[in-house]
């Protein structure tokens, strides 16, 4: 199966994924496969269909909670697609590049507006996909268009206005099946100078807020509304601290889940039913997750 799979990219056999999930939950995959460009990705996807073969996409991790056991598939990851092309304002991205590169890459070709996603340790793709966002700018507000694969192996573009997108959801995760491989972004000029501080403004705003110093998949549920966070209810209930195996509620921040070292995918998964059960018990508000359950 590997000289098959290596007409795709670079294969590898069995493994490790602690690092490549920011849970830091330790499990494995049969094979994670990392295409070269679209070609490989759309070759491998019509192989994948053709030979009942189980695939996803992982980007960065930073939005998963990862099941245990071996995965007995291929995990493609698309962090050899990190092509970065500039046009006067518009700058084509592959969907392997972090978006914390591409925040400060911008400045050094004169364009802003995305000093909002430094902090995001996140993939292009994985951005586009959960429509992240941060300090009210969000994926979609300077996005222009998406070039990415349908389910039945076609590469299309679309330009925004084609795909819905909300607060943490989009056309992408509202239609499982399709992978992103580029995205254009039309971006307003800007001042380096100024956005450097911005940047390092906001990143001082986490690191007070947030406990960076643990691994984590950022904030667990969605807000119900603008007004109402769900780390005030969390932290309302006293729940700051509650833990299952190595799993904790962050004292820092109600609305994180931390990995205390040897936490399983199992664990954080109670606990995160354990404090949406409370939440629902106490304030009859069925809280969303923001992260994701990779059940396999
Ligand atoms: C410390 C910390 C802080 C965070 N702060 C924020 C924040 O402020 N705002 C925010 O919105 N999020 C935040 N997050 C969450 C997370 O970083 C973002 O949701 C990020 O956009 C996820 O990107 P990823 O590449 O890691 O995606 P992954 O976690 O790898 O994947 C998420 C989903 O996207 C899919 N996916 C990934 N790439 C593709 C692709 N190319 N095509 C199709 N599907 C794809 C995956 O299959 C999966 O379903 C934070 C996380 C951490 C750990």
């Amino acid at each position: 199966m590997k000289e098959v799979l290596s007409q795709f990219g670079i294969v590898e056999e069995n493994v490790d994924l602690e690092t490549l999930n920011t849970y830091r939950i330790k499990t494995h995959t049969k094979y994670l496969l990392h295409p070269r460009n679209e070609e490989d990705v759309q070759k491998f996807v019509n192989y994948a269909h053709e030979n009942h073969l189980s695939y996803f996409v992982l980007g960065n991790g930073s939005n998963v909670i990862l099941s245990d056991t071996m995965y007995d598939g291929v995990i493609v990851k698309l962090d050899q697609m990190r092509q970065i092309e500039y046009q006067e304002n518009e700058v084509t991205v592959g969907a392997g590049v972090m978006l914390n590169f591409l925040a400060r890459d911008c400045l050094e070709h004169g364009l802003c507006g995305l000093e909002w996603a430094s902090g995001i340790p996140g993939t292009v793709g994985g951005a586009i996909f959960g429509n992240a966002e941060a300090y009210k700018t969000a994926t979609f507000t300077y996005l222009k268009s998406v070039r990415y694969l349908t389910p039945d192996g076609v590469i299309k573009t679309s330009p925004k206005e084609e795909l819905s997108h909300d607060y943490r959801t989009s056309f992408f995760k509202e239609n499982p099946g399709h992978i992103i491989l580029e995205a254009v972004f039309c971006l307003p000029s800007g001042d380096k100078k100024k956005s450097l501080g911005l940047i390092a403004d906001r990143l001082q705003r986490r690191l007070a807020s947030q406990p960076l110093e643990y691994p984590s998949a950022g904030s667990v549920f969605r807000n119900p509304s603008p007004t109402l966070p769900s780390g005030k209810l969390i932290d309302e209930l006293g729940l700051k601290g509650t833990r299952i195996g190595d799993a904790m509620v962050s004292v820092k921040h109600a609305n994180f889940i931390i990995n205390l070292g040897n936490a399983t995918g199992k664990d954080i998964r109670s606990l995160i039913q354990l404090v949406h059960d409370k939440v629902e018990e106490a304030y009859h508000i069925d809280l969303i997750l923001e992260q994701e359950y990779k059940d396999w």
